[in-house]
C-alpha cells in the first residue's frame, strides 16, 4: 500500500430515514409505506466514507448532535478508517436528518433538518486551522454553512493545501470562494447553477468548464452520470467515460466518485488514472442500494479494475 498524502474532509452528517411507498401522500393524507430503513448519509460523511474505505489517510471535520444517532454515526465513521477526532458533539442539538419518501417509480421527495450541521460555524473551522494547514488536500461540499466553507478554503489556500469543492447541492457561489478552489467537481445541474450554461453534451461541458476556469479554478471535472466526466485542466478538456454497470440506484454515486478521486490523487496518481479509479468506485456504488452501505472498500475497487 502506498503512503497517501493527508486528506481533510469538511462537511455534513445526516441519518437518512427512507420510507418506500406506492404513492406520495398529498396534503392532509396519510399513506402507509411498504419498507422503512435508516441509513447514514450526508454528503460530507458519504465522501469521507468513500475516502476512508478506498484507503485515504483522512480526518473529518463535522458536527453531530449529543443524541444516540450521533453516537452511532461516529462509531460507524471510525470503523470506516476515518479519524473522527475533529467531529464535534454539539450539546442540545440533534444529529442532521433527511426524511426521504420514495414512490413506486423510484422518484423521491426529501426534507432535511440540518440539526448539528448548522453548528459547523466558522469558529469551529478556526479551531481546526492547524489540521487544514497541515493537510495535502481539503475536500468540501455545500451542506455546511457557506461562510465556514469559505473560511476553510482561505486557510487551505494560504497554506498550499489543495482545495477540492464538490459544489452540491446546487447553489450560486461567490467569485471570492471560487477563486480559492483548485479542483471543482459539479454534476450537470450544479455546473448550470454556477455558470448559467445548460450542460447537455460535451460542447456545453467544455463551455461550462471554461467559465469555471475563468473564475480562477485550475481543474474542472463535470460529472455526467453514466456518461462519465468532462475533465478540463487549464482549458484542455476531454471526456473520460465511466464503466457500464447495471444501476440499482445512483444515491451517493457523486459522493463516492469524489472521495475516491481525491484518494487516488493523494497517492500521486495522474488525473486520468485517478478518474478511472473514481469511476470504478462510483460504478460499484450504483450497483448497490443506499448511500453509505453502497460505498466500496479498496479491495473491491482494485478487484473491479483488475
Ligand atoms: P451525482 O450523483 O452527484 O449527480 P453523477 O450522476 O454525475 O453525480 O455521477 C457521478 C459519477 O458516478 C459518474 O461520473 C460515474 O463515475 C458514476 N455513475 C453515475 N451513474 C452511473 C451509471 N448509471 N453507471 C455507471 N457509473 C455511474
Amino acid at each position: 500500500m502506498k503512503t497517501a498524502g493527508k486528506l481533510v474532509v469538511l462537511g455534513s452528517i445526516n441519518a437518512d430515514h427512507i420510507l418506500n411507498l406506492d404513492t406520495f401522500p398529498t396534503p392532509g393524507e396519510t399513506v402507509t409505506g411498504n419498507r422503512y430503513q435508516v441509513a447514514f448519509g450526508g454528503k460530507g460523511a458519504n465522501q469521507a466514507v468513500a475516502a476512508g474505505r478506498s484507503g485515504a489517510n483522512i480526518a473529518f471535520i463535522a458536527c453531530t448532535g449529543d443524541d444516540d444517532t450521533g453516537e452511532r454515526v461516529r462509531n460507524q465513521l471510525a470503523s470506516d478508517n476515518i479519524d473522527i477526532a475533529p467531529v464535534s458533539v454539539v450539546e442540545g442539538e440533534s444529529t442532521g436528518v433527511a426524511l426521504i419518501f420514495v414512490n413506486a417509480e423510484g422518484e423521491n421527495v426529501i426534507g432535511i433538518h440540518a440539526g448539528a450541521n448548522a453548528a459547523l460555524t466558522p469558529d469551529r473551522v478556526v479551531a481546526q486551522k492547524a489540521l487544514i494547514a497541515g493537510a495535502d488536500a481539503l475536500l468540501m461540499q455545500l451542506e455546511s454553512p457557506v461562510e465556514s466553507v469559505l473560511a476553510a478554503a482561505k486557510f487551505a489556500h494560504e497554506n498550499h493545501t489543495t482545495v477540492v469543492l464538490n459544489p452540491a447541492p446546487a447553489r450560486v457561489l461567490s467569485d471570492e470562494l471560487l477563486a480559492l478552489v483548485d479542483i471543482i467537481t459539479p454534476n450537470e445541474t450544479e455546473a448550470e447553477k454556477l455558470t448559467g450554461i445548460r450542460v447537455e453534451n460535451d460542447e456545453d461541458a467544455a463551455r461550462a468548464a471554461k467559465a469555471l476556469h475563468d473564475k480562477g479554478i485550475n481543474t474542472v471535472i463535470i460529472t455526467l452520470g453514466s456518461r462519465g466526466v468532462w475533465a478540463s485542466v487549464e482549458g484542455e478538456g476531454r471526456r473520460v467515460p465511466g464503466f457500464k454497470v447495471k444501476a440499482v440506484d445512483t444515491i451517493a454515486a457523486g459522493d463516492t466518485f469524489n472521495g475516491a478521486l481525491v484518494t487516488a490523487l493523494l497517492e500521486g496518481e495522474q488525473l486520468d488514472t485517478a478518474i478511472r479509479f473514481a469511476h470504478a468506485a462510483a460504478a460499484i456504488a450504483v450497483t448497490r442500494p443506499g448511500a453509505q452501505p453502497s460505498v466500496p472498500w479498496r479491495n473491491e475497487i482494485d478487484e473491479f479494475l483488475s
